[in-house]
């Protein structure tokens, strides 16, 4: 194709798009002015967008596309099950081979007191599954008043209104009108951003997991149904807790026998080089809830993995759980996520994140911590973040917050690169596949990046 036909068919589409599509979490009058970007085309770790500019994603589509871009096998598993069997539900008592050997395969690879799976197509319709099955459980356990769950702020599970008022995102909260009754928000455990002067990481941790056991007794534990939380905060900026704080919520969800519900939303699937994080942080959830990687994207699909305890409870009683999506279960989705398990196994892809991917990462980001722009670096396994600030010592923030982190994040893509932009944070988590070549890559288009940003808004840095 020649160039001119690409851009006359990149100004049809942006006008097509702006005409008849309505983007999620977007400024529409801003997009409506700039026009989408358009990408076509992905292999391995790079995208293409209309113009024909190769990009490498350093957001894995959306935490999503952990084993790259252009898998013949995944295309194969799901039109050989669209010729043997496209669809059929899940409820009245069916069932088909696809849902059976995916369930038994995520009981295998889950902690061993996990054993059942149910299933959605997104992650806040998982979250929203988990919350009407905690309060479920209660009321089977003849303790209806158990209803409220807490969370964190900055939490995100979700857009629907149950899973968004369960996140603690104030932009969120603010479109739904109320937010949802039931729910309670303490702090997250983000040391860069909340810690109190010379508080080390160690005691913040202790700091933040007393909220939630301050919340509960302000609550009366006998009104606590459970705790919601992201091992790793994703879209809220890659917000990693300090080794203490884990720990001690598990005790504190202990004492006061609440039920845990893990979002591994985005930390499921390999992302810290174990399954999931909760095998990474030793945490004992009763829920975990997936999506986005258990199919590295190639269709939608999620669900929440139960518990025994959860399970025992439903298998005691004789009347309907009255929840479900005709998608639950979906069969081409089931054997598009089987075969993606299998070539995470079959590439070691969970054990190459903990060798290579995570320290590759870790030492990637290292090298910027000295950058006249960066307040701190951080990562786990393969998710990492740059914190932008106006004062590297005092760890002031630029006026406007996002506005600095759009220019950087625009940096970035006119090189050829994707990094999230959540407000003045720079997320990364790119496909589990990346290699020498990606790192030192992305290392080459970060430094530049940041200069360039810095020689934007050089005015505004304290000397
Ligand atoms: N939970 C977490 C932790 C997420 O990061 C997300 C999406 N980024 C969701 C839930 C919601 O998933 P979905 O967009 O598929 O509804």
């Amino acid at each position: 194709m020649s160039n001119a036909k690409l851009k006359n068919s990149t100004t049809e589409w942006r006008d097509l798009d702006a005409l008849h599509h309505l983007h999620p979490f977007t400024d529409h009058k801003s997009l409506r002015a700039s026009g989408a970007r358009v990408i076509v085309k992905g292999d391995g770790p790079y995208i293409w967008d209309s113009e024909g500019h190769r990009i490498l994603d350093g957001m894995a589509g959306l935490w999503t596309t952990n084993v790259g871009y252009g898998r013949a096998e995944l295309a194969d598993a799901a039109r050989d099950q669209m010729l043997e069997l496209p669809f059929y539900n899940t409820f009245f008592k069916t069932t088909h081979p696809p849902v059976i050997a995916l369930s038994k395969k995520l009981a295998e690879i889950t902690p061993p007191h996990i054993n059942q799976v149910f299933y959605g197509s997104s992650g806040s319709e998982s979250n929203d599954t988990a919350i009407r099955l905690i309060r479920h459980y209660w009321a089977l356990k003849g303790q209806p008043q158990r209803h409220i769950i807490i969370s964190r702020k900055n939490a995100y599970h979700g857009s629907t209104i149950a899973a968004g008022s369960m996140g603690g995102m104030s932009h969120v909260h603010k479109h739904s009108y109320p937010v949802y009754d039931g729910f309670r928000h303490v702090m997250d455990p983000y040391w860069f951003g909340e810690s109190r002067d010379g508080e080390t990481p160690e005691a913040f941790g202790l700091r933040a997991a007393k909220a939630l056991e301050d919340e509960i007794l302000a609550i009366g534990p006998e009104n606590v149904a459970a705790f919601a939380g992201e091992p790793v905060q994703g879209a809220g900026g890659v917000k990693i807790a300090p080794d203490s704080y884990w720990p001690e919520v598990q005790r504190i969800i202990d004492k006061y026998g609440i039920l845990f519900l893990a979002d591994e939303v985005i930390t499921g699937f390999g992302r810290l080089g174990t399954w999931f994080a909760s095998d990474y942080y030793g945490l004992k959830p009763n829920i975990i809830t997936f999506a986005k990687a258990v199919t590295s994207g190639y269709l939608p699909l999620s669900g929440i993995l139960i518990d025994d305890k959860i399970v025992d409870a439903l298998m005691g009683h004789d009347d309907d759980f009255n929840h479900g999506y005709t998608f639950s279960g979906h069969p081409v989705a089931c054997a598009v996520a089987l075969k993606n398990i299998e070539i995470m196994e079959r590439e070691k892809l969970v054990a190459r994140v903990a060798d290579h991917g995570g320290p590759a990462m870790a030492r990637m980001l290292a090298k910027f911590k000295d950058h006249p722009l960066v307040g701190e670096v951080r990562s786990v396994g393969m998710m990492g973040a740059i914190e932008l600030v106006a004062d590297k010592r005092t760890r002031r923030r630029f006026d406007n917050p996002g506005r600095v982190g759009l220019i950087c994040r625009d940096h970035f893509f006119r090189e050829g690169f994707i990094m999230r932009a959540v407000f003045d944070t720079m997320v990364c988590a790119p496909p589990l596949i990346w290699g020498d070549e990606q790192f030192a890559e992305a290392e080459r288009v970060i430094r530049k990046a940041l200069d360039l940003t810095l020689a934007d808004v050089a005015g505004e840095i304290a000397a």
